[in-house]
């Protein structure tokens, strides 16, 4: 079978997020980039965060900005509380409100696990889950406070947490960031119980192999491609849209009864592609 990547698919409805506000961290880049474009695209207003590359970001700006919808793009280190709080209250006075978030500022700092620093560790927990529990508390307290506008979304606010397939799949050389995706799983889950009966819908993604620098040595030379692929099923590597439109859908009212899930979007890493001949 021919690959299928690059071919057409449908596009996104341009007022399925009319009226929203969303605000996107590690926006500048990859996965957080085509998110924050996605949301746009399909009508939302959106803050573009980012912690270096104010260019990157100014350029997602623009083109969030094309399709006749508000951007901006905020600085703030989402592992920092007092950005975070700065942030929100930012985007509250600037925007209004927020409605949806979409916690996906994330990195790696791999290394053995007997040669792993404390720093680390450190480093990959405050950035990728502390991040997210920081965002996330800060954009509830702007829901509680608005409540429901049935006008514009059926629930009081939207969490999108960015986690990856290694919440489930142990990763070597890596236990520091499937630590903290593991953690993600179980904040997501606990929120979504908590928050469900306020009308705050909390969900997440979970990421198999996509094309971003994040993890550029894994397809870059068509050796590594090659092993990847052993990885995948579907026999692609993902692109940043493939999660764009996972996270638009998940945003929207269509999927308003979803709650406290994980949306695996993977081309079937997570099926044991080893046991389709072995085992
Ligand atoms: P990326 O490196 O292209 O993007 C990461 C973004 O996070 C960048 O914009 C970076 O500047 C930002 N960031 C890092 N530290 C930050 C901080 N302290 N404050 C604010 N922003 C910060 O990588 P990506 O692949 O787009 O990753 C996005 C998310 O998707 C991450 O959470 C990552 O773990 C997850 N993910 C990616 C893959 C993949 O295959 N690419 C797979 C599973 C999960």
């Amino acid at each position: 079978m021919s690959s299928t990547e690059g071919a057409p698919r449908g596009v996104i409805p341009a007022h399925l997020l009319k009226g929203q506000k969303a605000l996107v961290t590690g926006a500048n880049s990859g996965i957080g980039k085509a998110t924050a474009i996605g949301l746009g695209r399909a009508g939302a207003d959106v803050v573009v965060n980012y912690v270096a590359g104010a260019e990157e970001a100014e350029k997602v700006v623009a083109e969030i900005a094309s399709f006749g919808v508000r951007a901006a793009a905020y600085e703030a280190d989402v592992s920092q509380e007092d950005q975070v709080v700065a942030m929100m209250d930012r985007m509250v006075q600037e925007f209004g409100t927020i409605d949806i978030l979409v916690a996906n500022a994330g990195l790696q700092r791999d290394a053995p696990f007997e040669e792993m620093t404390l720093a680390q560790w450190q480093k990959v927990l405050d950035v990728n889950l502390t991040g997210q529990f920081l965002c996330a508390r800060e954009a509830t307290k702007e829901f509680l406070r608005r409540g429901v506008v049935p006008e514009v979304s059926r629930a009081a606010g939207k969490i999108i947490c960015m986690s990856s397939v290694h919440q489930v799949i142990p990763w070597a050389g890596h236990a520091n960031y499937a630590s903290s995706k593991g953690g993600i799983h179980m904040l997501m889950t606990t929120l979504a119980q908590e928050l469900a009966p306020k009308k705050i819908r909390v969900n997440a993604i979970a990421p198999g192999a996509i094309k971003t620098p994040i993890n550029q040595s894994a397809w870059e030379t068509a050796e590594a491609r090659e092993d990847l692929l052993r990885l995948i099923p579907y026999e692609r590597i993902g692109d940043p849209e493939d999660i764009a439109y996972a996270a638009v859908a998940l945003a929207s009212d269509l999927l308003d009864y979803v709650v406290g899930t994980t949306l695996f979007v993977d081309g079937g890493m997570t099926l044991y592609p080893g046991f389709a001949t072995g085992g």
